[in-house]
C-alpha cells in the first residue's frame, strides 16, 4: 500500500524522531541543496558568488535547525522546571500540549500524574490530621496548629487560653444503648463544639470522648464564659435516643503563661477536668497557677 502524503504527514507529526531526522537531513544537506539549486538557476558558476552561496546556505540551515531543536525540546525544559519547583515546593502546575508526538504525551502524563498525587496527597494529609468520626482536627493537628498559634501569640504578646472537656459517664451510653448511639454522640458533639467556637479557635478530638479548644487572643476569664456556654448547650442537647439532659461534659479552663507549650497547656487544663469530675461532672473549672483551682460553679442541679 502506497502511503498517503496526510498518512506519512500525520506519522511525521505523531513521531519526535522522525522530526529530528528530517531537521537533521535537511540541515546536514542544506549545502549541497542550496549547490543544487544554484545551478539549477544557471547562476554564474564562479567560485566567490559559487561559495558565498554554499555558506549563507550552510548558515541558515544551521540557524532553522537550532530553532527546530528549540522548538521540539522546549517544552521538556519548561517541564523540568516545573517538576523539579513541585519537588522542592510542592507547587503543582498545569502544561497543557496539542502536541500529538512523544513530548506532548509526555507533558499531558506528568501534568495529569502530578495533579493526582497533588489531590492525593491533600487527601492523606487531611486524613492524617482530622478525626474521621467527627470531623474536628485529631491530636497531630492539634499539635501542628497550637504551635504555630504560641509561636505568633509570643511574637505579638498575646494571650491564649485552652478547654479541655471530656463527656461525662459515656461509657455508660455504650454499655446501655449500644457503640452506634455512643458513636452518634460523639458526632453531635462535634458539631455542637463546630457550632460554637470562632473560626480560629482550633477545636480537636484528643481521645476517646475527650475534646481540646484552643483559644488564640482569649484571657482565661473569657475562656471560662466560651466553657461555660459550651457546658450548657450540652446539657440542652436532645441526642436520640437519649433524654434531654443526659450527654453533659466536664470542662478543664486555662490559661496560657508566655513559657507554656501544648504539653504544659493540656497538663494543667486536664488537672481542672480531673477536679470537675470529682466534683460531680457537668462542671468548669479552671486552672490558676497560683491558687490551684477556681470555679465558675454553674452546673444546674
Ligand atoms: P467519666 O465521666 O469519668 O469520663 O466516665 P466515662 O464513662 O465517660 O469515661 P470512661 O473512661 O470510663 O469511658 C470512656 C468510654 O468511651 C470507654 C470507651 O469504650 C468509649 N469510647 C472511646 N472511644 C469511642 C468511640 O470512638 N466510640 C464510642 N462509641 N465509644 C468510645
Ligand atoms: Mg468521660
Ligand atoms: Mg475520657
Amino acid at each position: 500500500m502506497i502511503p498517503t502524503a496526510r498518512g506519512a504527514l500525520r506519522v511525521i507529526k505523531t513521531s519526535l524522531i522522525l522530526k529530528v531526522f528530517l531537521v537533521c537531513f535537511l540541515a546536514v544537506h542544506a549545502p549541497l541543496i542550496g549547490l543544487i539549486v544554484y545551478l539549477a538557476f544557471g547562476l554564474p558558476e564562479d567560485p566567490v558568488p559559487m561559495v558565498s552561496a554554499v555558506v549563507a546556505v550552510t548558515v541558515l540551515g544551521t540557524v532553522f535547525s537550532f530553532a527546530m531543536m528549540w522548538m521540539f525540546f522546549k517544552p521538556l525544559r519548561t517541564l523540568a522546571a516545573s517538576v523539579r519547583r513541585f519537588n522542592v515546593d510542592g507547587v503543582p502546575f498545569q502544561l497543557p500540549s496539542d502536541r500529538s508526538d512523544e513530548v506532548g504525551v509526555v507533558l499531558r502524563s506528568v501534568t495529569c500524574m502530578v495533579s493526582d498525587m497533588n489531590l492525593l496527597m491533600m487527601r492523606l494529609k487531611h486524613q492524617a490530621l482530622t478525626d474521621p468520626l467527627t470531623g474536628l482536627g485529631n491530636r497531630r493537628w492539634l499539635n501542628e496548629r497550637v504551635a504555630e498559634e504560641i509561636a505568633r501569640a509570643k511574637r505579638q504578646r498575646e494571650t491564649i487560653s485552652i478547654i479541655v472537656f471530656d463527656l461525662d459517664n459515656f461509657k455508660q451510653i455504650n454499655d446501655r444503648y449500644g457503640h452506634d448511639v455512643g458513636d452518634h454522640v460523639l458526632v453531635a458533639a462535634g458539631e455542637l463544639i463546630t457550632k460554637h467556637v470562632r473560626p480560629y479557635d482550633l477545636a480537636a478530638r484528643i481521645g476517646g470522648e475527650e475534646f481540646c479548644v484552643v483559644l488564640p487572643r482569649t484571657r482565661g476569664a473569657d475562656a471560662l464564659t466560651i466553657a461555660e456556654r459550651l457546658r450548657a448547650c450540652f446539657e440542652e442537647a436532645i441526642v436520640h435516643p437519649l433524654a434531654k439532659g443526659r450527654v453533659t461534659a466536664s470542662f478543664g479552663v486555662y490559661q496560657a503563661e508566655p513559657e507554656d507549650g501544648l504539653a504544659r497547656m493540656l497538663t494543667f487544663a486536664d488537672n481542672a477536668l480531673y477536679h470537675a469530675k470529682q466534683s460531680g461532672r457537668n462542671l468548669v473549672l479552671s486552672y490558676d497557677p497560683d491558687k490551684q483551682m477556681s470555679s465558675t460553679g454553674n452546673r444546674r442541679d
